[in-house]
């Protein structure tokens, strides 16, 4: 078996106005990291519409609809655009962690790693943001929930961004359990460790400016990983954001790339303890395009490595 690796061209048909950061090479960069490896290359489907309204209402499916534009770009907010591609690339980038918990709970790959844009982490119940219009971590989540008929899924987000979105979607679901760190101040605000969920399902793991490997292991190994084994998730669904790097431009923390790669080895390990090493992992974030292609290399190196 090999670890799945799930995009598809429309992903590089979302289009952003010149110097946005997240721009169509990014998929580009880590699609030419990844180049050589021996993956299970698969093709990303489109969402289907009953798999976004597991986290989105039918109003703002609506709405995102009525604002993706014929020609030119539509501007959502101050950061967040749709061009006439973006539909289809958002729907793909569903569609792809849909696939993947498919793949992985038939037992068809082990593991998966979704390369697809617009990322998802920001979007909120009905507010598309932070680049993000769908959430695709939250949907993937949901849908292995409801459609595969699981009890327990942990999300885990490493981007440096809080997953503001993810935490919104997943805040009242006692199935699943959201686990976050990022940088804290920095935009959007939200994650303080007080922020736990309905249900005590929401862990946020803030950290300091400038704080790097030492600081991120601490909170991984002393916090995250003794709360996941405790919940026994039976799937883990990983928000993959590389702009943790100390060369990413929108943030400041200081991870390094084995740094990435220690954390997705540790999860594998917890997945292989808990749940048959079932990973679905999507791309978040990352700005510094060779920080984002040799981290997200290492990080699918690690998938590769913990299959069996
Ligand atoms: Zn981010």
């Amino acid at each position: 078996m090999k670890t799945a690796l799930l995009t598809h061209e429309d992903c590089l048909n979302h289009v952003t106005p010149g110097g946005h950061p997240e721009r169509v090479a990014r998929v580009e960069y880590v699609m030419e990291a990844l180049e050589g490896l021996d993956l299970n290359r698969i093709t990303a489907p489109l969402a289907a519409e009953d798999d976004i309204l597991r986290v989105h209402p039918m109003s703002y499916l609506r709405d995102i609809r009525e604002t993706a534009p014929e020609e030119g770009l539509s501007q959502i907010d101050g950061d967040t655009f749709m061009s006439p591609g973006s539909l289809s690339a958002a729907f793909r980038a569903a569609g792809a962690g849909v696939r993947a918990v498919d793949l992985v709970m038939a037992g068809d790959a082990q593991n998966a790693f979704c390369a697809v844009r617009p990322p998802g982490h920001h979007a909120e119940t009905s507010t598309a943001m932070g680049f993000c219009l769908f959430g695709n971590a939250a949907l993937a989540a949901k849908y292995a929930l409801d459609h595969h008929d699981l009890d327990r899924v942990a999300v885990v987000d490493f981007d440096v961004h809080h997953g503001n979105g993810t935490q919104n979607l997943l805040w009242d679901e006692p199935r699943a359990l959201f686990i976050t760190s990022q940088q804290m101040p920095l935009w959007p605000g939200s994650g303080r460790p007080d922020e736990t969920g309905a249900h005590g399902n929401v862990l946020n793991l803030p950290l300091a400016p400038g704080s790097g490997s030492a600081e991120m292991r601490s909170a991984w190994r002393d916090q995250a990983f003794p709360r996941l084994r405790s919940f026994r998730p039976q799937l883990i669904v990983i928000s993959a954001g590389f702009d943790a790097h100390e060369d990413d431009p929108l943030a400041n923390l200081n991870w390094q790339t084995e740094d990435f790669a220690w954390l997705t080895a540790e999860l594998c390990v917890l997945a292989d303890d808990l749940c048959d090493g079932r990973i679905v992992s999507t791309l978040e974030g990352g700005y510094d395009l060779n920080a984002l292609a040799a981290a997200s290399k290492a990080h699918v190196q690690e998938l590769m490595k913990a299959v069996k």
